[in-house]
């Protein structure tokens, strides 16, 4: 199966959260679209990064729920979407199976970073626009952080911001969001990522 072909299918409506274990054929366009979306969540239960849910129906039928990491574009619930394969956004700095979690957290910052560009970006806290640029006024700086907890995801704040987040976030269930389509951004041109080796893969993405 041509990669390109695969990836061209991806981002559009399918139902992921439950596309684990699903069988491996390539019969039709949605199947081959669940195959890209099934490697990104093979990646996620590697490195833990899945959440369950086991709920019972009337009929007493055990039914589990499967949720993936999501990325916040603004403060409101409905501005959650799913992160994109690496691979499909020709980011060139690694293939999504050699990444560690270092390695995705540099490509979801290199990821916001375009996103910012294009204008898409309001900080999780205050929902102002972010911007990005070499010389910001300490108001403007930002910085995107990985939340670890309950809910598995990334989002974009002002640094100024930061210290209200955590009672914004209080309580917010990955199980209460329902994350859209991501917009699309071609990454083939993005500098390469230049982290300190020491940083630590559960904390954040810091702003090098
Ligand atoms: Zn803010």
């Amino acid at each position: 199966m041509n990669r390109q072909v695969m990836c061209r299918l991806t981002g559009e409506r399918r139902e992921w959260y439950s596309a684990l274990g699903t069988p491996g054929h390539w019969g039709s366009e949605m199947e081959r679209e669940s195959v890209v979306q099934d490697e990104l969540m093979r990646w996620f239960e590697r490195e833990g990064m899945l959440r369950y849910r086991i709920e019972s129906d009337e009929t007493g039928e055990v039914v589990e729920e499967i949720r993936a990491p999501m990325i916040a574009l603004g403060p409101h619930d409905e501005d959650w979407v799913r992160p994109s394969n690496p691979d499909c956004l020709h980011y060139p700095w690694k293939h999504l199976e050699d990444m560690t979690l270092d390695d995705f957290n540099d490509y979801i910052y290199r990821w916001f970073e375009e996103a910012v560009g294009h204008g898409v970006i309001r900080c999780a806290h205050c929902g102002r626009l972010l911007v990005d640029g070499d010389d910001l006024p300490d108001a403007d700086t930002w910085d995107a952080l990985l939340l670890d907890k309950e809910l598995v995801g990334w989002l974009a704040v002002h640094f100024d911001c930061k210290k209200q987040l955590p009672k914004k976030l209080k309580g917010l269930h990955a199980f209460e969001l329902e994350p859209h389509s991501p917009p699309f951004f071609d990454l083939a041109h993005v500098p390469m990522p230049n982290r300190p080796s020491d940083s630590s893969p559960t904390t954040s993405t810091e702003r090098t």
